[in-house]
């Protein structure tokens, strides 16, 4: 049947496909890649040769929901009225969101991937009825362990997501409502499958989830349907066995997870991190806000002692590890003080960089339903800045920290701003950029670090 609705066409059947957002999304489009790829269907980068555009959009904050208007309102001049080709489709978080355009064809959200062929052949036939029907039969406990993603390029690192969906109901976060509830993949697929990665050349896998350390694997479904954690039963593994079981099975690749929330990292973990070389000694620990006022009205479950204390315990474990961040600036009666404590909280911890938001109120969520958007868009923005500002101080600060120390790099490409020079990224994924010497993609070497900017080491190769 699919054959021969991809046989109606003279020509093959070619999509082009865009990714906005995370690093979830970056790895969804590479499943969804696979799925095409399998049912016939060819990825072209060439938008006027594609027969199917698809965005993989993002809801987290308003401003990437309008990036995905302007980019389809840019691309509306490939569609003469009336032309049925190409097909609009929106995939992931946004396709959840009212109808916004009318040039889309199709929605099809983060759980349902593995329909995109028939909804295809489905919209080619103007059966609304069944896509309907294909639609409200989403796959809640869907995980995706039996596809391999397809990467676009050949790239030297790459992501797994390991566990799909949020419980943590954060009360600003769209993804419990746009990806559902927790479950995590099997681990065994997770190892097969980074075991398949190292063969096929890859040097470092990302798990990914937005949540990681919550991961649980008790034979499969929704993690709420757990009712006790028995910590004795051998057969249940939480994201400490699971990193441990990769990292001795997979010793030649380097091992990185994002993100992690500090309400569910346990010294379990940290004790992992430190006692294998291949897992990288980098830590995404969001904080979002650095006063407990704020915390609480986030719904973020852990208290700024609390998450002080954890990075305590990390650095007294992994001396060496980096930390990272989330901010998010100007939620809900968020006033001076409370935004005095995050900088104070950010001038304890120096963190070694971090991605800082202004508050977007996102419909459907606690905090747009219950709570008022209350902070002045200019005090958001001055607020921001101000974050912005010390951040770079403290990257500065951890920067120079190297100046003169010989770090182990690997090797991901071409510096973007000279052909002549590697860009890499050490352990604590901090990118080095060095003259290649006779240095190849894929290799790790060590580099003497000369120099630095708030977010570059600069170095060379001794011989
Ligand atoms: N699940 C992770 C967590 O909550 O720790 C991070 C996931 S989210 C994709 C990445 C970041 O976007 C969050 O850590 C938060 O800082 C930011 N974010 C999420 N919702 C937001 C909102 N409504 N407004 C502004 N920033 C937001």
């Amino acid at each position: 049947m699919k054959k021969n609705f991809l046989n109606t066409f003279k020509t093959p059947f070619f999509y082009y496909i865009e990714s906005y957002g995370c690093q979830m999304n970056i790895s969804d489009t590479e499943i969804i890649i696979s799925i095409l790829s399998k049912n016939g269907f060819l990825l072209t980068n060439n938008l006027k040769k594609a027969h199917i555009i698809l965005l993989n959009t993002c809801a987290i904050r308003k401003k990437a929901e309008q990036s995905i208007k302007n980019r389809l309102d840019n691309l509306r001049y490939l569609k003469s009225n009336n032309q049925k080709i190409p097909l609009f489709g929106i995939l992931g978080c946004l396709s959840k969101s009212e109808k916004y355009s009318n040039l889309i064809d199709f929605s099809i959200g983060p759980n349902s991937y593995r329909r995109i062929p028939d909804i295809i052949r489905l919209v080619m036939m103007n059966d609304e009825k069944k896509i309907k029907s294909i639609l409200l039969s989403e796959n809640q406990n869907e995980t995706y362990e039996s596809i391999s993603p397809s990467p676009s390029i050949k790239k030297i690192t790459t992501f797994l997501s390991i566990t799909r969906g949020c419980d943590n109901m954060c009360t600003f976060c769209i993804v419990p409502f746009t990806r559902g509830r927790e479950r995590s993949s099997s681990p065994y697929s997770i190892i097969k499958e980074c075991e398949n990665l190292y063969e096929k050349g890859y040097k470092e896998v990302t798990l990914l989830g937005q949540n990681v350390d919550s991961y649980l694997w008790f034979g499969g479904g929704l993690k709420k349907q757990i009712k006790k954690i028995d910590n004795n039963n051998e057969k249940i593994i939480d994201f400490s066995k699971l990193l441990d079981l990769l990292a001795s099975k997979i010793p030649f690749m380097r091992i990185r997870f994002s993100t992690s929330n500090p309400h569910d990292m346990s010294d379990k973990v940290i004790e992992v991190i430190s006692k294998h070389s291949n897992i990288c000694k980098h830590i995404h620990l969001p904080v979002q806000s650095g006063s407990n006022k704020i915390l609480k009205l986030m719904n973020r479950k852990y208290t700024r002692e609390k998450y002080l204390s954890l990075i305590q315990k990390i650095k007294s474990i992994i001396p060496e590890c980096s930390i990272s961040h989330d901010i998010i600036t100007g939620f809900c009666n968020e006033e001076e003080e409370d935004h005095l404590e995050t900088i104070s909280l950010m001038n304890k911890v120096k963190y070694d960089y971090g991605y800082m938001f202004s508050y977007s109120p996102r419909p459907g969520t606690y905090a747009y339903k219950k709570l008022k958007d209350n902070v002045p868009e200019n005090i958001k923005k001055r607020r921001l800045k101000e974050i912005i500002d010390l951040q770079r101080i403290h990257s500065i600060f951890r920067m120079k920290k190297y100046l003169g120390t010989i770090q182990e790099v690997l090797i991901e490409g071409k510096s973007k701003k000279n052909n002549q020079d590697w860009y890499g990224r050490n352990t604590q994924n901090i990118v080095v950029v060095f003259p290649k010497k006779l240095s190849k993609i894929g290799e790790t070497v060590f580099v003497k670090i000369i120099n630095c900017t708030s977010a570059t080491l600069i170095g060379r190769i001794d011989d």
